[in-house]
């Protein structure tokens, strides 16, 4: 049985520290198509410092002074899903965000779970050091590197996204690249470019995903969709590139 101890009567050592506690605003306790080939739970961690115009999920931008959810709660409901599910997925909002992402992480594993995780490549530091913990991992692309604030609203944040990249790539462990497609946002030569350039990176397994309007709130993307975008030249075009391409 776990005993709390209050800080008071049980001082920590200064080669401890506290377990932190990492902000959760939202789950999905069972799903099959959020880590390829596994049965999941998606923990959803709050906060994000992009803002892309087709975000699914804006309510889990900010982060807020309480947690939505205890983690405590959380690690409750997964260790009742043992046998049950295969993996945890740490999604967002940007997981990496939160620096307790690695005890979160740790903790999870201790559960016997495969880990994945869902980035959009914001925070590399903490990345990196995530890295060594995970099963999975979905990177999102957004853009040609040099023309991501177009997408994201937030400067540097194409050096961070290829700096995950070229983590990722090196690190050995299983992931996805996936781009998320708009016509109004990304034309197709811009397509091709972050192709050509995630293919030059060494990247094998690459997605091109159809824009969704389902939780998007800007009326111009929800209104705009369609048509021939992208050709089927291109997507072929862009398949040959990598030993591995899906568009879904
Ligand atoms: S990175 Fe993801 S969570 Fe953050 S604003 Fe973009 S789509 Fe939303």
């Amino acid at each position: 049985m776990n005993v709390p101890i209050s800080a008071s009567s049980a001082p920590l050592s200064p080669n401890k520290r506290a377990p932190r506690t990492l902000k959760v605003g939202g789950i999905t306790p069972f799903t099959a198509t959020d880590y390829p080939g596994k049965l999941a739970a998606v923990v959803f961690v709050q906060g994000c410092p992009l803002r892309c115009g087709y975000c699914h999920n804006p309510h889990l931008q900010p982060r807020t002074a309480a947690s939505p959810l205890q983690w405590s709660r959380v690690l409750s409901l997964l260790a009742r899903r043992v046998g049950l599910i295969d993996a945890v997925v740490f999604s967002g909002g940007e997981p990496t965000i939160d620096p307790a992402l690695e005890d979160a992480i740790r903790a999870v594993r201790e559960l016997g779970f495969a880990v994945g995780l869902h980035t959009a490549g914001v925070y590399p530091e903490r990345f990196g050091t995530v890295l060594p913990l995970l099963d999975w991992v979905g990177l999102d692309i957004k853009a040609p590197f040099a023309q991501y604030e177009e997408i994201t609203a937030l400067a540097g944040s194409g050096a961070q996204a290829r700096a995950c990249a070229e983590l990722l790539v090196q690190s050995g462990i299983d992931y996805e690249c996936r781009t998320t497609m708009h016509p109004a946002l990304l034309a197709e030569p811009a397509l091709l470019e972050i192709a050509h350039t995630l293919a030059g990176l060494g990247v094998r397994n690459y997605v091109l995903q159809n824009f969704r309007g389902q939780g998007c709130k800007d009326a111009h993307l929800n209104a705009c969709t369609g048509g021939s975008y992208p050709s089927s030249a291109l997507v072929s075009r862009i398949g040959a590139m990598f030993e591995q391409f899906t568009l879904r």
